[in-house]
């Protein structure tokens, strides 16, 4: 029975195409709401800090005079506290493209 069994998964991937992809010639796209990246709108920020007081892993600083917005991209989980938090909506975070 347990012969019976291999044999017919055997057969079966023998007619099925592969499951994986060869990467990295083949990128998948990413999945629909994929949090990749953190991407700011400058121009429309206020500098207003709102974002860095939310930031649970203080992955942002916000310095008022001279107006400067920093990121560390790797403090960052992807947790979009930050993009709630902002009352301009110039904060988005967008599915990472393969090639990047
Ligand atoms: S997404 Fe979360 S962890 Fe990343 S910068 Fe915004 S608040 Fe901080
Ligand atoms: S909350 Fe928005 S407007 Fe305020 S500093 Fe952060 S990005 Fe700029």
């Amino acid at each position: 029975m347990r012969l019976f069994s291999i044999f017919k998964d055997i057969l079966g991937n023998l007619v099925k195409g592969p499951v994986t992809r060869n990467y990295p010639a083949v990128k998948r796209a990413p999945f629909p709401g994929e949090r990749g990246k953190l991407v700011i709108e400058e121009e429309k920020c206020i500098f207003c800090g709102m974002c860095a007081r939310k930031c649970p892993s203080n992955a942002l600083k916000v310095i008022r005079q001279p107006k400067e917005w920093h990121f560390e991209q790797f403090r960052c989980i992807l947790c979009g506290s930050c993009v709630e938090a902002c009352p301009k909506k110039c904060l988005k975070l967008l599915p990472r493209l393969p090639e990047e």
